[in-house]
């Protein structure tokens, strides 16, 4: 009988993070002014543990015995092979994925949640803001915190939180405090609340009362804390792809293909890095980040410096960017409505070592239907991206009669996302088409900021 699942003891978890910045070389975060940033501008928003560790060029860093004793109330993660959707397909390629469906909040999140509150812990900090958007962060640092007598609170995106309930009831589960975005506890909440009472708030909003009610506590013990994008966080992530290593050393298989979907690219990177890693060092693998068409920002927008937040208050970041006013349409995958992408992936695709791919919303709920009726999880609808490019790849490698390996990330499931599978039942979900006009509009923003180089790493 074919393995199903490829296990890890708890024993044989990774003790340490694999950090690309040992192997890229990257332009720097640039203050409003084009200058340099310096760390203590970031010690209000951060703890200095963190800003320490997103920084620094060590390729290997411990992880602390204290996350690995959380990170093992689900990890090591299963190792899957998708038996029955190479059946289905009748293709050659031996499919596996990661699935990270399994933990608590139901996707990768914690992952970075679980070191991020610890190490505010450590730091002496009692209190973390955050924003959500479709409610998957907001939970996985309520989770989190918890776990670390931390408290929580989270600013959730107006439309989502009377659109969603039941991430605001799992964030209170855990003890976190969720309210909606535009709140009154804040003056940027207030102002956008006084220009349109009705508004239904954006992350961008969200992000700016977040970072100013940790700024703004007078006892200087609040922090704010992201979910994707930095590069502290994508260092969490790659205990993914490090367990993946193992689990497939331990079956003699290696993967020829590496495929993740990617919103600010975190579960992306977790995955493929610790596998570029092996490329820069010779292997042949190749590595598709996806992304949804009607939010392209590896695909179709330039390699700019632009802010992180709609409001300005991040330095500017070397990326991939459709401009920090873009406000995507209302796509049915919360986590991947995000206008920039994480500078470590941006510098990964300018160098051709991983190559983008864009699929339809329609396309890739197909895909996530036929993940759901041949292995049996309910994708997450970001993940559904992710399955439109593997079930691609397989159908390729059938036509060419080749055995691929195919390797890649089920970045959660999509149980309180079913409303979204009902519109595509209906017939009601669409695909949405980007103009060229519309892209070009939206990066006039950045048109005077300073320019990144085009480094390359060797
Ligand atoms: C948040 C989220 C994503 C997108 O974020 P990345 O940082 O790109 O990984 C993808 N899948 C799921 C299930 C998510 O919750």
């Amino acid at each position: 009988m074919n393995v199903r699942k490829v296990f890890l003891t708890e024993n044989e978890i990774p003790r340490k993070w694999y950090n690309i910045l040992a192997d890229i070389k990257m332009n720097p975060p640039l203050d409003s002014n084009g200058k340099p940033i310096k760390l203590e501008d970031l010690a209000p928003v951060f703890p200095m543990n963190l800003i320490e560790q997103e920084v620094s060029t060590r390729r290997w860093i411990d992880i602390p015995e204290d996350v690995l004793k959380v990170l093992c109330i689900w990890r090591p993660s299963p190792l899957v092979r998708a038996l029955s959707l190479e059946k289905a397909l009748g293709t050659p390629a031996r499919i596996y994925f990661k699935n990270e469906s399994v933990s608590p909040p139901g996707s990768h999140k914690p992952n970075t949640a679980v070191p991020q509150a610890y190490y505010n812990k450590v730091f002496g900090i009692k209190r973390m803001t955050t924003e959500t958007g479709a409610g998957q962060w907001g939970s996985a640092l309520s989770f989190a915190c918890c776990q670390f007598g931390i408290e929580c609170k989270v600013f959730m995106v107006r439309v989502s939180f009377d659109q969603k309930p039941y991430r605001k009831s799992m964030m209170e589960a855990w003890g976190g405090k969720c309210i909606a975005s535009p709140s009154t506890e804040t003056k940027a909440g207030r102002d956008a609340l006084a220009k349109n009472p009705d508004t239904p708030g954006s992350l961008g909003i969200a992000i700016s009362e977040a970072i100013e009610a940790a700024v703004s506590d007078k006892t200087g013990k609040s922090r704010y804390s992201l979910g994707s994008v930095l590069n502290h966080v994508m260092l969490h992530q790659t205990i993914i792809g490090l367990e993946a290593k193992k689990q497939l050393k331990k079956i003699g298989e290696y993967p020829d293909i590496i495929i993740g979907c990617a919103g600010g690219g975190s579960n992306f990177a977790g995955l493929a890095f610790p596998f570029v890693y092996d490329k820069i060092n010779g292997r042949e693998i190749d590595i598709y980040p996806v992304e949804p068409a009607a939010c392209p920002t590896l695909t179709r927008s330039p390699f700019v410096y632009d802010y992180g937040d709609t409001a300005g208050y991040t330095p500017l970041l070397p990326m991939y960017s459709l401009g920090h006013e873009f406000v995507p349409p209302p796509l049915h995958a919360g986590g991947l409505r995000y206008h920039g992408m994480a500078p470590t992936v941006s510098q990964l695709v300018i160098e051709g070592m991983i190559e983008p791919k864009a699929v339809t919303q329609l396309a890739s709920y197909e895909a996530g239907v036929l993940l759901a009726r041949t292995e049996g999880i309910i994708p997450a609808p970001e993940t559904n991206h992710a399955l439109a490019c593997v079930v691609d790849q397989a159908r390729k490698a059938k036509e060419e009669g080749k055995e691929k390996v195919i390797l890649f990330s089920w970045s959660g499931h999509g149980l309180l996302d079913l409303g979204a599978y009902d519109r595509y039942f209906s017939g009601n979900l669409k695909d949405y088409a980007l103009s060229e006009e519309e892209i070009l509009k939206s990066e006039k923003v950045f048109e005077s900021y300073p320019k990144p180089k085009r480094l390359k790493s060797r």
